[in-house]
């Protein structure tokens, strides 16, 4: 099976800072999935590192729908660069024929519960788990791996 998983997850350091989020929760998974690991921050064409950003109100759908912006901590709007690589983790998603993601909690692109919204954390997904859910993608929070995962999909072995 093929998972989309949020590339700092996997200990690849693509976060805001340089640093990574690796879960040691996803080796239990290894032995039967073959990740595909993307950064929508990445791939919407930020650097890194890069200054923190943070959803200015409502969630990532509110962004995916243009009522709010996508704001850096020094003001910057980089709400297309996050629309941006939404998009091409969808187009990834979809080459690839994936069902389920599994991405990383309180980021504004990647959050399923929770996402950053100008420097205090608040419930909602971000911009790309957003997106994905609208296309139908079955989107895992990094916190809730090994439950989420094994009531989904083990039990049908
Ligand atoms: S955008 Fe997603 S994959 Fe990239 S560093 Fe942030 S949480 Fe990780």
């Amino acid at each position: 099976m093929k998972i989309l998983v949020s590339a700092c997850l996997l200990g690849i350091r693509c976060r805001y800072d340089g640093s990574s989020a690796r879960s040691e929760d996803l080796s239990i998974l290894t032995d039967e999935t073959v990740f595909i690991p993307v950064c929508p921050e990445q791939l919407g064409g930020l650097p890194t590192p890069r200054c923190p950003a943070a959803i200015a109100g409502g969630d990532g759908g509110d962004v995916l729908d243009g009522r709010v912006q996508v704001l850096t901590e020094d003001g910057g709007d980089v709400t297309a660069r996050f629309l941006r690589g939404a998009g091409e983790v969808a187009r990834i998603a979809s080459m690839m024929n994936i069902s389920t993601a599994i991405m990383k909690e309180k980021s504004p692109s990647c959050g399923v519960f929770s996402i950053k919204r100008t420097k205090i954390p608040a419930d909602g997904m971000g911009v790309t788990s957003a997106l994905l859910t609208r296309k139908g993608i079955h989107v895992i929070s990094s916190d809730n791996i090994i439950d989420e995962y094994v009531r989904h999909y083990r039990h049908r072995k």
